[in-house]
């Protein structure tokens, strides 16, 4: 694995992609007190092989593209975007979605094993993905150029578990757009999770009932989600920092962006009218 500095993203940016993705089963390391696991670089050691193998199972492709529909892509283009920075690629849903709407894509991410697999799922689609392996706090050292668009999906933003990388990373990603650029970074509704209780305990199936996560443990500066999958009964586990959606406002306001709207998911919740997800789209000017 070479590190990301210095590489075009015109190739696979030094990864052995092929390589680098087989689908092993490792453990996950929480330590002793994983509820004292609070650390922005832990996210290296939860996407591990045997999750990021999962990951798809998790999200599915095909489910996901019907509730998004055409979001994303619409937001891009009623700003005439061309460029798009994807720095949360994971297995690279909405890089392969921006491809095959026509966007010029550089796919990020700063776990080598997302990449990885991202890149194989984008060659089983007919595409070869621009991955850059970057850490959102040092983006502009490892990823290079301007771009109209950032994105951040699929509650990404939530494993800095610091202020201080917060706004470093959000930073980061202002510097990286052109004059008129937009940032679009969603979240999960932690406030509903927070306020709600730990004891509402509420459960998110995904692809129909096979996963379900749920809250495992929850504080203010934790949210510990349990990952399990019916089809072998595997279990992982995420380590999250519980946004409010108003405080992430506020930060993007803080680090210079001037327009900020959110806009709620309503996807089916099991019967809660609260939605899952909030998606924050931001305006450099
Ligand atoms: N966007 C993808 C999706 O929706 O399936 C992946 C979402 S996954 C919850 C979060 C991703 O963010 C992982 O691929 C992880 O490696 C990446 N990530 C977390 N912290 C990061 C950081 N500090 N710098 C770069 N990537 C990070």
């Amino acid at each position: 694995m070479t590190t990301a500095a210095d590489r075009s993203p015109d190739t696979a940016a030094g990864l052995d992609t092929e390589a680098a993705y087989s689908p092993e089963e490792v453990h996950q390391e929480f330590g002793e007190n994983p509820n004292e696991v609070r650390d922005t670089n832990h996210y290296q050691d939860e996407y591990i092989k045997g999750f990021v193998d999962k990951w798809d199972d998790y999200i599915g492709w095909e489910g996901r593209a019907a509730s998004e529909g055409s979001f994303f892509i619409d937001q891009l283009r009623a700003r005439g975007v061309e460029k798009v920075l994807d720095v949360a690629t994971g297995t690279g849903f909405n890089s392969v979605q921006l491809l095959e709407a026509g966007f010029e894509t550089v796919s990020a991410d700063g776990s080598a094993e997302m990449l990885a697999r991202a890149f194989h799922n984008g060659r089983e689609r007919g595409h070869v993905l621009r991955v850059v392996q970057a850490d959102w706090r040092w983006l502009n050292r490892d990823v290079h150029g301007e771009y109209d668009a950032i994105i951040c999906l699929g509650n990404s933003f939530t494993h800095l578990f610091s202020e201080r990388d917060r706004r470093k990373a959000l930073a980061e990603f202002y510097a990286m757009l052109s004059h008129d650029g937009v940032l679009i970074l969603d979240q999960r509704n932690y406030d509903s999770i927070l306020d709600d209780g730990f004891s509402s305990k509420h459960k998110y199936y995904y692809s129909g009932d096979t996963v379900t996560a749920e809250p495992e443990y929850l504080d203010d500066g934790l949210a510990r989600f349990r990952y399990t999958f019916h089809d072998d009964g595997s279990v992982y586990h995420l380590n999250m920092f519980p946004l409010r959606k108003d405080y992430v406002r506020r930060l993007m306001r803080e680090v210079g962006f001037q327009k900020i709207d959110t806009y709620g998911d309503f996807q089916d919740t099991y019967g809660e009218d609260t939605p899952d997800f909030w998606i924050h789209v931001a305006e450099k000017t």
